[in-house]
């Protein structure tokens, strides 16, 4: 069925990602991970569609193919954890439960959590996606500041940390462990949450631009969860190797050619990427790990 339906299909495939409080949460060039999605999709002819959901807007999970919160001061995250609670909780269970792929930034991070308690001020009540709590120590423990690195998948996630708030994990799995770093809570060398496709990190920077794999990761499971696509019994549609033609009412219809490479994703020209990564991995005294880096994806 699926092969009948790929080899006739003439639409540009399209994911939706919507961007949860985009003025509010937005620190550290967190803005700059739905670039770094929306230019990786484009540059593989998949059209990335970003709709903003702000304070007050309903989340329906069927309208989105994934999902983005950054992080913010907890004078921003207050206002924010309401809305997430009342307005957009039950929608963001019910995508997260039907495994939509999910990144959340620090702050954002903390809010998909049980609670975080701020240095002043009452208890955020969070959504417990993440069995995990967050506690800020207060303004006079130092903050959790500057570049960090983990290993993931038995590769490297490289950016940049600021938090006071100290995460610690119940049952729920971290995203990786810390090589260089202070990570969730700067005690356990955790680092971030898993919970099915959904992904809580501390790292900004912004994460994606200089960890080319892990966006490919997350396009792949929203394209996986859309069109049911399996990276290694499919034949590839998705390398821009396209003809276009005019339909009658003038549109372009788009011609997928095919070929028969996995993954998922053709891959990118990504040295720019992973010379940035390597150089966050040199800063920290990863010389082995960015040498392994340049070498493996070097031009
Ligand atoms: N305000 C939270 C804290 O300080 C999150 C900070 C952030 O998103 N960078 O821990």
């Amino acid at each position: 069925m699926l092969k009948s339906m790929a080899q006739y299909r003439i639409q540009p495939l399209t994911l939706t990602l919507g961007h949860l409080y985009p003025d509010q949460l937005n620190l550290y060039g967190d803005r700059g991970n739905i670039l770094t999605l929306r230019r990786r999709c484009q540059l593989r002819g998949i059209e990335l569609r970003v709709v903003g959901l702000g304070v007050g807007d309903a989340l329906a999970p069927d309208e989105y193919d994934m999902l983005f919160i950054g992080g913010g001061q907890d004078k921003e995250q207050a206002p924010v954890a309401q809305d997430l609670y009342e307005m957009k909780g039950i929608g963001l269970w019910a995508a997260i439960e039907d495994d939509m792929p999910v990144l959340a930034v620090c702050g954002g991070f903390q809010l998909l959590a049980h609670y975080y308690r701020p240095a002043e001020g009452p208890d955020m009540r969070g959504l417990g996606v993440f069995d995990a709590w967050t506690e800020h120590k207060g303004s006079q423990v130092a903050r959790c500041i500057g570049n960090i690195a983990l290993r993931w998948n038995g590769q490297t996630l490289v950016g940049f940390e600021n938090h006071g708030g100290r995460t610690y994990l119940g049952t729920a799995k971290p995203l990786g462990t810390v090589l260089k770093g202070h990570g969730n809570n700067a005690e356990d060398q955790t680092e971030g949450a898993i919970y099915r496709n959904a992904y809580g990190t501390y790292l900004h920077g912004s994460l994606l631009p200089k960890n080319p794999h892990f966006a490919d990761y997350l396009i792949e499971l929203a394209l996986q969860r859309k069109y049911g696509y399996q990276a290694d019994t499919e034949p590839q549609l998705l390398n821009g190797n396209r003809t276009s033609t005019t339909s009658e009412n003038g549109s372009t219809v788009l011609e997928l050619q095919k070929t028969n490479l996995s993954p998922l994703l053709t891959p990118l020209e990504d040295s720019l990427e992973w010379e940035a990564h390597a150089s966050i991995l040199e800063r920290l005294g990863l010389y082995s790990e960015a040498a392994a880096v340049l070498r493996t994806h070097k031009r």
